[in-house]
């Protein structure tokens, strides 16, 4: 029996369990851990502690499961780092957070950081 295996660190629950639908489309089998922590005292832990990680149930599955990982961890690095369009439909530059031309704020943008 394999155990399990740590794949991937997600930035929040979000991330994750988008990862684990992504793998789970590709037939493997994987599981979220650690997004339901939430320290009872000492608020400030919250965004520091919570990070889930994602962890595949069988080793056969790894390789392909790490592929995929990359793949999904280096696409959220592009639309991190990208241009972004604007509602109004105006290309903003990635270091704005706000259209340059309407004011309206980047829809991706996370408020957690
Ligand atoms: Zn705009």
């Amino acid at each position: 029996m394999a155990g399990l295996i740590k794949l991937y660190v997600a930035a929040n629950a979000t991330d994750a369990h988008m990862l684990v639908a992504l793998l789970a489309h590709e037939g493997i089998e994987a599981v979220v851990r650690g997004d339901g922590f939430v320290p009872l005292q000492g608020g400030h832990l919250f965004n520091m502690e919570t990070r889930p990680s994602v962890w595949v149930l069988d080793d056969e599955y790894r390789q392909r499961a790490e592929v995929l990982a990359g793949e999904f961890a280096r696409r959220g690095q592009a639309e991190e780092g990208d241009e972004w369009r604007c509602s109004c439909g105006e290309q903003v530059e990635a270091q704005f957070l706000e259209c340059w031309n309407c004011g309206r704020g980047r829809p991706t943008f996370d408020v957690c950081r």
